[in-house]
């Protein structure tokens, strides 16, 4: 019963047939894996035959080498000038015109491209649904409303339509990207289709028609059976697992996605709290290096430290330390009862200025105070070796230590001092 027919190892199948009524089939097909069209010539203007098939030709030239639904648009724009252009060159006839519906397939998904009212379907689980919108009177009415399928498919007006390639130069072509699953099938066809048998028709057909020969078969002889009144093209083609991601493939990407993000916020969370610790840590150990404070041990001196008593999760504060010249028992009782309890200063300098003042004012030193504090009351600085010993303590002691002390039995704090 067909005039055209091309028959591939991959599961697809593209029919076209004149039909019942009309001398002359002015639809054309391409077929070339993965792009798949319908051009429907517009048979109220002279030459469709011509504007479908100059508008395929230079939809297979233009074609993107992947599917991609920009790409795809392009292509139809470009076969929109080939029909106007053939139109100048006197190919055809003035007003020729024609539809395009294209499909590009690729792993999990479909795009699509469409101008006019050649549609696209997408059968998934024994269920039919439209992917294109019709850009016809009709199409517009049923989409507003104003009159149901059935009577859009008996509407005087429903061979017009309002968006063909061949006349508008800006033309607007509209694209779909479809996910497709393994097991899914799609429906390209012409009005002569969907004019003739209604869209429960043509589902029932593609679900029962395992074979897609056998499903563009029946559809053709359904429109035929119908009253054949237009040309009637269709192209069904069947998702396998190499064209389409399996639905457990799909199921996985789902799960996986998310995951990925997760991940990607882990590590963003991470780095947020790691530079938050690294600058606690800076900001509290430029802090401490700048305390010092005073303290006491068996061997009965003052020690000098930098930092502060005490001890962070077992990390001492405390970064170094120094004996003085300065015997406890020498010291006026408040002062030793006031060095007892570490006070802390704000720097080594004010520590030094404090037992200074101690020293002077206990009256067991009244006679040396002035001597003791010229020759220093301490014989090293307390310096902070940065990088090094920073949060360890530590005695920076060398050289004679007063009263009988020496640097190595320097008391840090939190350990008894020998
Ligand atoms: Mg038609």
């Amino acid at each position: 019963m067909s005039k055209k027919r091309a028959r591939h190892t991959v599961p697809f199948a593209a029919l076209t047939h004149v039909g019942s009524v009309r001398a002359l089939n002015e639809d054309s097909l391409l077929a070339l894996p993965p792009l798949y069209a319908i051009a429907d010539g517009l048979g109220g203007h002279q030459s469709g035959e011509v504007a479908s098939a100059l508008a395929i030709d230079a939809l297979r030239k233009a074609a993107p080498k992947q599917p991609d639904a920009v790409g795809l648009a392009r292509a139809v724009q470009i076969a929109n000038q080939a029909v106007i252009g053939g139109i100048a060159k006197g190919v055809g006839r003035e007003g020729m015109g024609t539809t395009m519906t294209a499909v590009m397939i690729a792993p999990g998904h479909a795009v699509f491209a469409q101008v006019g009212d050649s549609r696209a379907y997408l059968l998934r689980n024994r269920s039919l649904s439209q992917v294109t919108e019709d850009h016809s009177v009709v199409g517009a009415m049923l989409r507003s409303g104003s009159i149901t399928a059935e009577e859009a498919r008996r509407h005087p007006q429903r061979a017009v339509i309002t968006r063909a390639l061949g006349s508008d130069p800006g033309l607007n072509v509209d694209t779909y990207d479809v996910t497709v699953l393994r097991g899914d099938r799609l429906l390209l066809c012409s009005d002569g289709l969907t004019t003739m048998i209604e869209d429960s028709e043509i589902e029932a057909i593609l679900t029962t028609s395992l074979d897609p020969n056998h499903a563009a078969e029946k559809l053709v002889q359904a429109a035929l059976d119908a009253g054949g009144n237009d040309n009637i093209s269709v192209i069904v083609i069947d998702i396998t697992e190499d064209q389409g991601a399996s639905a457990t493939a799909v199921a996985a990407m789902k799960h996986k996605k998310p995951r990925s993000k997760l991940w990607l916020w882990a590590l963003v969370w991470l780095a947020l709290v790691a530079a938050v610790l690294v600058g606690i840590y800076f900001a509290t150990m430029s802090y401490v290096e700048e305390r010092s404070y005073l303290s006491t041990g068996d061997s009965g001196i003052v020690y000098i430290h930098r930092g502060l008593p005490g001890a962070i999760l077992n990390f001492h504060l405390t970064l170094a330390t120094s004996p003085t010249f300065v015997e406890m028992d020498r010291l006026a009782p408040e002062y030793q009862a006031r060095i007892e309890m570490k006070p802390s200063f704000q720097s080594v300098g004010e520590a030094l200025s404090e037992l200074e003042t101690m020293v002077r004012r206990s009256p067991d030193y009244f006679d040396t105070a002035e001597y003791l504090i010229e020759r220093g009351l301490i014989n090293v600085d307390v310096q902070v070796p940065r990088g090094g010993s920073s949060g360890l303590p530590g005695s920076t002691g060398g050289g004679s230590a007063g009263a009988g002390a020496s640097p190595e039995s320097a008391p840090t704090d939190g350990e008894a001092a020998p």
